[in-house]
C-alpha cells in the first residue's frame, strides 16, 4: 500500500460485476478481499452496479457492507425499494450519478429528494468550485422538500424519465466511433447546459458519425437500462442536426 500512502482501504468495491461473485471460489475477487480484510489491508467490502436485480442480490446476500447504485429525484419505485432494503439489512447505500449525469440542473431539488432517506450518501459529481460550495451551503441549510421542489421534480420527471441515457459508458467503445454517453444525451444537453462547446465543427463531426451507425447490438447488449440506443443516437442527430443550424455560429 506504500503507493497509497496508506495502512489500509477503509471500503474496497467490487466495480460493476456482470454477475454476482462467488464468496466459495478460492481464487475469486471476492476471496481476495476477504483474506485483504483479514490481514487489515480492507475494512469494509461494497459493491457497485448499474443493474437494480443485481444490486439487490448484493444487498440480500449479506456478503457486502455497502452498495453503489445510481439514484436521483428522478429514480423509479424500483429503485427506492433497494434503499428501503438496505436499510432494513443495515447495507450502506451509495448513490451515485445523484445529480444524473448533469442533467439534473436544479441542485437544491435532488439535494432535498434524496436527504429525505437517512441512509444514502450521495455522490454529487461536483465539477466547478461553485457546486462545491452550493453544496456546502445546502448541508448548513438543508432545502426541504416542499411545493416548490416537487414541482420542479415532477417537471425532470416528465423531460427525463425513462429511456434516458445515462451516460455511464459501459456500451463503448461504439465501433463507429460514436461518443455514445454524450451524443445519447445530446438534446438534454444541449438544453440543460452551455451548449456552445457543442457548436464546433468538431462535434458536429461526431454526431454526424451516428449516420454511420453498423447496427452490431453491442451498445444494446451493453446497456445496463436496456435502452435502444441506436433509435435514440437517430433521435440525437435528428435534433442536433435542426439545433446547429438555428444556434451555431456562421463564420
Ligand atoms: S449499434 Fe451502432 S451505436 Fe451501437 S455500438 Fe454498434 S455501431 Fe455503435
Ligand atoms: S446508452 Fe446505456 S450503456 Fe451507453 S452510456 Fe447510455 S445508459 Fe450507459
Amino acid at each position: 500500500m506504500s503507493g497509497l500512502k496508506t495502512d489500509y482501504i477503509d471500503l474496497f468495491q467490487l466495480h460493476n460485476p456482470g454477475s454476482m461473485p462467488d464468496p466459495e471460489d478460492p481464487d475469486g475477487a471476492y476471496q481476495a478481499l476477504l483474506d485483504a480484510k483479514r490481514e487489515g489491508l480492507v475494512r469494509h467490502i461494497g459493491l457497485t452496479n448499474h443493474r437494480l436485480d443485481l444490486a439487490m442480490k448484493a444487498v440480500t446476500s449479506g456478503l457486502f457492507e455497502t452498495v453503489q447504485f445510481p439514484l436521483s429525484s428522478l429514480s423509479s419505485a424500483n429503485d427506492l425499494a433497494l434503499v428501503a432494503a438496505c436499510k432494513e439489512l443495515d447495507v450502506g447505500f451509495i448513490a451515485m450519478k445523484a445529480m444524473s449525469g448533469g442533467l439534473i440542473t436544479n441542485a437544491a431539488s435532488t439535494f432535498a429528494f434524496l436527504r429525505q432517506y437517512g441512509n444514502v450518501v450521495p455522490i454529487w459529481g461536483i465539477q466547478r468550485i461553485s457546486e462545491l460550495e452550493e453544496f456546502i451551503a445546502f448541508e448548513k441549510n438543508p432545502p426541504e422538500m416542499d411545493q416548490a421542489m416537487t414541482a420542479v421534480i415532477e417537471k425532470d420527471r416528465l423531460e427525463l424519465a425513462g429511456a434516458f441515457c445515462r451516460g455511464c459508458g459501459y456500451c463503448m467503445p461504439c465501433p463507429a466511433g460514436i461518443p455514445i454517453p454524450l451524443a445519447a444525451r445530446m438534446s438534454f444537453l444541449l438544453r440543460r447546459s452551455p451548449y456552445r462547446g457543442f457548436m464546433t465543427a468538431q462535434w458536429h463531426e461526431q454526431m454526424e458519425r451516428i449516420d454511420a451507425c453498423q447496427h452490431c447490438g453491442q451498445c444494446i447488449r451493453q446497456c445496463p437500462y436496456s435502452l435502444d440506443t441506436p433509435e435514440i443516437l437517430k433521435t440525437m442527430l435528428s435534433d442536433y442536426r435542426a439545433f446547429h443550424a438555428e444556434h451555431a455560429p456562421t463564420c
